[in-house]
């Protein structure tokens, strides 16, 4: 295995603010992504004025091979005080910027297309000018619940391409990069910014993902992520390199 490098690691922040969010997050039965995905990074996210939470549970219909939340062709029952909840603990948490993201549920009919409109208004009837953005799966090429999500006003629509299409086999075997391109495209409208996020060092070429950005380009994509891959568990894929921050 290889050794992480010094600039991978992250300071883990106040540990008061770490607990405090924990315990609020427990106390609303609420899941972040930032504890599913045992995110490297967690600490210090929890002491920003903004939060992932993961909603439709914390179970995965899907098998990304980088990614380590629970999965199961028996994911949890979607819970109708969830919007409800993640307005109130976004309060209490005195949150400016939300993130909202599930994990892909692909045994419901809108793929939990309801569920994050039903969030995003929580979010935003309940507390003025915050932002709201959306972390989506691709509710398989679904353009009707594409758009029960859109309509819902998110100020930011995000959907990761996550990496470039020859990888699409080893790293997300369930998705379609063409599909999930379609989705960014379909998403663009006046008013929201429509962003995704890409992994390296999982195998990728340089050229590979300089023709990925051209799609996202394509697509009409406002904002991009890079990020390194690190591996979340001894059974996830492994990091083929670590790829310093400076190049590219
Ligand atoms: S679809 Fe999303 S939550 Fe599910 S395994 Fe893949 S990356 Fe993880």
């Amino acid at each position: 295995m290889k050794r992480l490098p010094p600039w991978t690691k992250k300071s883990i922040g106040p540990l008061t603010r770490l607990h405090e969010v924990k315990s609020i997050l427990r106390r609303r039965n609420l899941h972040t992504v930032c504890e599913s995905a045992r995110c490297p990074n967690i600490g210090e996210c929890f002491t920003k004025p903004t939060a992932t939470f993961m909603i439709l549970g914390d179970v995965c219909t899907r098998r990304c091979g980088f990614c380590s939340v629970d999965k199961g062709a028996r994911p949890l029952q979607v819970d109708p005080d969830e919007p409800a909840n993640i307005a109130l603990a976004s309060r209490e948490l005195c949150l400016r910027h939300v993130v909202i993201t599930s994990v892909t549920r692909d045994d419901l009919s809108d793929g939990g297309a309801g569920q994050f409109a039903l969030t995003i208004k929580a979010v935003k009837d309940n507390i003025s000018g915050i932002l709201v953005e959306v972390l989506t799966p691709d509710f398989k090429g679904d353009m009707e619940a594409l758009d029960t999500v859109l309509d819902a006003r998110p100020d930011i629509f995000n959907h990761n391409l996550e990496t470039v299409p020859s990888l699409y086999p080893k790293v997300r075997p369930e998705a379609v990069y063409e599909r999930s391109l379609k989705v960014l495209r379909e998403a663009k409208r006046p008013g929201i910014v429509v962003k995704s996020g890409i992994m390296v060092g999982l195998g990728e070429t340089f050229e590979e993902v300089k023709a990925l950005l051209k799609d996202l380009k394509s697509a009409g994509c406002d904002a991009v992520t890079i990020g390194q891959y690190l591996r979340p568990t001894r059974n996830s894929l492994e990091v083929d390199e670590y790829i310093e921050p400076e190049r590219g």
